[in-house]
C-alpha cells in the first residue's frame, strides 16, 4: 500500500474560506509532472499517471475524493453541465462550467492557462460551480450561465476569480477588446480597456468577469481576487514561477486547475 498523497499548495478566496465551502486553485507547484510541464500540470491528455497523481494530491489538499472530480471538454462556450454520469461521460462533453447540487458529492473543476477561472458558490443552497471564462467565454456569457444554473437565489452568493493573464500581457485586436468592453456592466465599462495603441489593445479581463459577477447579483466585496493584487505576480504570463501561461509557453504550457466542492 502507498502512502497518503501528500496535499498540493492551493490558493483560495477569503469569502469562499468564510462561508465554509472547499475550494482551490493549483499552482506550478507541488505536482509530479516532468519539464516543461513542471511540476503540477492538470492537462487531461498528456501524461496519466502524473495526472492521477497531481489530481490525488489536490483532492488530499481540497478534501474530496479524486474519484468525484467532475471536468468537461472546454470549447470557449457558454454551456454549464451538471455531472450526473460517470466521470469519461462527461469529459467528453463539450461544457465550460460544472455545477453541483449540495449533497451531491461531487466536486467540479476547469483547467485553464491565462483564461479566467471562476469559483461560484450559494451560501443558501449549498450549491458551486466552476467557469472557464476566456475572452470567447466572457463574451458568450459563460458566468452569468452558472449562476442562473445555481438558481434564483442571490442573496448568499460567493465567488473567487483566480489565476489569469493580466491586462500587462493581453493584448488583442481592438475589435476583440470592444467585443469584451460591450459585455462588461456599465459600472466597469471604462476600467476593461487599460490602454490603446493603433490597432491594439490590452484588456483586463478580471474586471470583465468581476462586473458580470457584479451584475448577476453578487455582491462586490463577496469576491476576492486570487492571489490579491493586480501587479504582475498575479499575472500567469509574467509569473512563470507560479503559474502556466498558453501565450508565454505555447505547446509546452501545462494546466492549472480551479476546483470547488458543494456542502
Ligand atoms: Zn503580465
Amino acid at each position: 500500500m502507498r502512502g497518503a498523497p501528500p496535499p498540493l499548495p492551493v490558493l483560495r478566496g477569503n469569502a469562499l474560506d468564510s462561508a465554509g465551502f472547499r475550494h482551490g486553485f493549483s499552482t506550478r507547484a507541488g505536482g509530479v509532472s516532468a519539464p516543461p510541464f513542471d511540476t503540477c500540470d492538470f492537462a487531461l491528455l498528456r501524461d496519466p499517471a502524473a495526472l492521477r497523481e497531481n489530481q490525488a494530491r489536490l483532492g488530499a489538499a481540497v478534501g474530496f475524493d479524486p474519484e468525484r472530480l467532475f471536468q468537461a471538454r472546454q470549447v470557449h462556450g457558454a454551456r454549464v453541465l451538471e455531472p450526473l454520469r460517470p466521470r469519461d461521460e462527461i469529459e467528453a462533453e463539450e461544457a465550460d462550467a460544472l455545477w453541483a447540487r449540495a449533497g451531491s458529492g461531487a466536486a467540479v473543476a476547469v483547467r485553464v492557462a491565462d483564461c479566467v477561472p471562476v469559483l461560484v458558490a450559494c451560501d443558501a443552497t449549498g450549491s458551486v460551480a466552476a467557469v472557464h471564462a476566456g475572452w470567447r467565454g466572457v463574451v458568450a456569457g459563460v458566468v452569468g450561465a452558472a449562476l442562473d444554473a445555481l438558481g434564483p437565489e442571490r442573496d448568499g452568493l460567493v465567488a473567487a476569480i483566480g489565476p489569469c493573464i493580466g491586462a500587462c500581457c493581453f493584448e488583442v485586436g481592438v475589435e476583440v477588446a470592444e467585443q469584451i468592453e460591450r459585455v462588461t456592466d456599465a459600472s466597469a465599462r471604462d476600467r476593461v480597456i487599460r490602454e490603446r495603441r493603433g490597432d491594439k489593445a490590452w484588456v483586463d479581463l478580471r474586471v470583465a468577469v468581476r462586473s458580470q459577477l457584479v451584475a448577476a447579483g453578487v455582491a462586490h466585496a463577496r469576491i476576492d481576487d486570487v492571489p490579491s493584487g493586480a501587479g504582475p505576480e498575479a499575472c500567469s504570463r509574467c509569473n512563470a514561477e507560479a503559474f502556466y501561461s498558453y501565450r508565454r509557453d505555447g505547446d509546452d504550457s501545462g494546466r492549472l486547475i480551479a476546483v470547488i466542492c458543494p456542502r
